[in-house]
C-alpha cells in the first residue's frame, strides 16, 4: 500500500526527463543510499561539493557507460528532502538504459513509483497537498495561462488561502466551545444571543470569502481543464470541416453523406493562452436510425457542459437552420439557452452581395437576438479565421476579467465540492441559535477544509493524484 512507499528507508531511482532520444536526460536518485550509488558509478572520484555540478564518468562493472554531469543535494535541503542526486547523462535509449540497469543493480536501490519523488517530498512537508496538485497541472500544462496558474498553485496560493479560512474556523469554533462551557457554569444564565452574536459576524466574513472564491471557480477551472467549445448544427453544414480546418490536420471524418459523423470528436487548440477543446458533432435534427440517434443525444450532452457553443448553418442551404434556431426549439433543446455564436458556413456558394445581404438578415430575423454570426468557408485555408477570431473573443471577454490577477482560488473539481460543503455548514450555522448547535455546524465545516488542505482523508487524496504522474516524478 502507499504508506509502505512512504517508508524511505529505501533508495529510489527513475529517469525524470522524457523518454525518447534527447540532448540530455535526467535520472533522479533519492534516499540514504543516493551518494553511495554516486561513488559506485564514479570509483576514484571526489564527490562533487553539494549543488555543485561536476563532469564525472560514470562505470559500471569496469566498463565507461557515459559521461555525464553529476549533481548532489545533501538532505534535507533538496527537493525530496533526502539526499538526492542528479546524473545528467547523453539522452540516447542506450546510454539511459545502461545507467538505469547498472543503478537497479546496486544494493537497496530500486525503481521509483509513479509519484513517488513528489510523494516524500510530501512526506517532508515539502510541498502540501493542493501545491502537490499545482504541480502535477504545471508538468500538464500546455498553455500560458495554465502555466501561470498551476505555478501560483504550486508556489502555495491555495495553501495560503485555505489555512487562512481553517485557522479562522477553528478560532470561531473554540470561541463558540468555550462559550458553552462558560454558559454550563453560569446554568443557563447567559443569553444565547449575546454570545452567538460576533461569532456570527465572523463566520458571515468567512462565508463571503468562500463565495468569493467560488465566484472565480469557473475560470480557473475553465483555464486548467480546458475551455468546452462545441460546434452544433444540421447535418452537412461543414462542422466537421471546420473542425479539420482548424486543426490543420484530417482529425474528424468528413463525407458528403448526412449523419456520418457519429462520434463526437475532440481537438486541442491554444487560443490567446486559454486551452481550448473544440467538439465536432453528429448533427442534431430528428434522428432516423438508433445509432444516429445516440450521435445526436451525445451532441445535446456536449452542448450541456460547454462553455460556448457554435452553432454552424449551411448558407447554401439555409432552411435547415431555422427550425432549430426558432425560439420554441431554443428553449427545448437547449438548456440555459445555450448558444452563443452562429457561424454561416459555405459562404463561398453564396453568388453576391446582394445575396447575402439577403440571408443575413433573413437569419437576424430568425434569430431574434443579438447573437454574433460570423461567416466561414471551410474549404479555404484561412476560412475559418473569422470563427477563431469570435471564440477567442468570447473567452477573452468572459475571463479575462479586472480580477484576472486575483490568485486562483478553486482550481479542480474536489476543491469545488469542499469549499461549496464548507459554505453549506456555515449557512447552517448561521440559521442556528443554540451555540451547541452552532459549534456542531462549525465542525462539519472544518472537516471540509481539513479535506481540502489535505489534514483528513490525505491518502486517498494523493493516491488519486499520483496515478496520474509519470514515473520519475
Ligand atoms: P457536417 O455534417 O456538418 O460535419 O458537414 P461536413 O464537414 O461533413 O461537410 C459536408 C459537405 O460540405 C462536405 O462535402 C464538405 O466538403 C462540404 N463543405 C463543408 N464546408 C464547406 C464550405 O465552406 N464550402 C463548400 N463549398 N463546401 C463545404
Ligand atoms: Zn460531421
Amino acid at each position: 500500500s502507499s504508506s509502505s512507499l512512504s517508508s524511505s528507508s529505501d533508495t529510489i531511482f527513475a529517469l525524470s526527463s522524457g523518454r525518447g532520444v534527447a540532448g540530455v536526460a535526467v535520472v533522479r536518485i533519492s534516499g540514504p543510499g543516493a551518494v553511495g550509488a554516486l561513488e559506485a558509478l564514479t570509483p576514484g572520484c571526489r564527490l562533487p561539493a553539494t549543488r555543485y555540478a561536476a563532469v564525472r564518468r560514470l562505470r559500471h562493472q569496469e566498463r565507461v557507460l557515459d559521461e555525464a554531469l553529476v549533481l548532489r543535494f545533501a538532505g534535507p535541503a533538496s527537493f525530496t528532502g533526502e539526499d538526492v542526486v542528479e546524473l545528467h547523462c547523453h539522452g540516447g535509449p542506450a546510454t539511459v538504459d545502461g545507467v538505469l540497469s547498472a543503478l537497479s543493480q546496486l544494493p537497496r536501490l530500486r525503481p521509483a513509483e509513479r509519484g513517488e519523488f513528489t510523494r516524500r517530498a510530501f512526506a517532508a512537508g515539502k510541498l502540501g497537498v493542493t501545491q502537490v496538485e499545482g504541480l502535477a497541472d504545471l508538468l500538464a500544462a500546455s498553455t500560458s495561462r495554465q502555466r501561470d496558474q498551476a505555478l501560483r498553485v504550486m508556489d502555495g496560493a491555495l495553501e495560503r488561502e485555505y489555512g487562512a479560512w481553517r485557522s479562522e474556523l477553528a478560532g470561531i469554533r473554540a470561541a463558540a466551545e468555550a462559550a458553552i462551557d462558560f454558559g454550563d457554569e453560569m446554568e443557563g444564565e447567559v443569553d444565547a444571543a449575546a454570545t452567538l452574536g460576533p461569532l456570527e459576524a465572523r463566520a458571515r466574513r468567512l462565508r463571503r470569502a468562500l463565495a468569493r472564491a467560488l465566484g472565480v471557480a469557473d475560470r480557473c477551472q475553465a483555464v486548467r481543464d480546458g475551455a468546452r467549445v462545441v460546434l452544433a448544427g444540421p447535418p452537412n453544414a461543414g462542422k466537421s470541416s471546420l473542425v479539420n480546418l482548424l486543426a490543420a490536420r484530417p482529425a474528424a471524418i468528413v463525407s458528403d453523406v448526412a449523419g456520418t459523423t457519429r462520434d463526437v470528436l475532440e481537438v486541442r487548440l491554444n487560443l490567446a493562452g486559454f486551452e481550448v477543446k473544440l467538439y465536432d458533432t453528429a448533427g442534431i435534427r430528428d434522428a432516423a436510425d438508433g445509432l444516429e440517434a445516440e450521435g445526436i443525444r451525445r451532441a445535446r450532452e456536449a452542448c450541456d457542459a460547454a462553455h460556448l457553443v457554435c452553432y454552424v448553418i449551411d448558407a447554401g442551404n439555409y432552411y435547415w437552420g431555422t427550425d432549430f434556431l426558432s425560439p420554441q426549439n431554443n428553449n427545448n433543446n437547449n438548456n440555459n439557452n445555450k448558444l452563443d455564436l452562429v457561424v454561416l458556413n459555405k459562404v463561398d456558394l453564396i453568388e453576391d452581395n446582394d445575396a447575402m445581404s439577403t440571408i443575413l438578415s433573413r437569419l437576424r430575423t430568425d434569430l431574434g437576438t443579438d447573437l454574433p454570426i460570423v461567416t466561414t468557408t471551410a474549404i479555404q485555408p484561412d476560412g475559418a479565421d473569422a470563427l477563431l477570431a469570435a471564440i477567442e473573443t468570447h473567452l477573452v471577454d468572459r475571463w479575462d476579467a479586472a480580477d484576472h490577477d486575483d490568485a486562483p482560488t478553486v482550481v479542480r473539481e474536489r476543491h469545488r465540492r469542499h469549499v461549496q460543503a464548507c459554505l453549506d455548514a456555515l449557512d447552517s450555522a448561521l440559521l442556528q441559535s443554540e451555540p451547541e448547535l452552532f459549534a456542531e455546524d462549525l465542525r462539519l465545516a472544518t472537516l471540509e477544509i481539513g479535506k481540502l488542505v489535505g489534514a483528513i482523508d490525505v491518502e486517498d487524496v494523493l493516491d488519486s493524484l499520483f496515478r496520474d504522474f509519470c514515473i520519475g516524478k
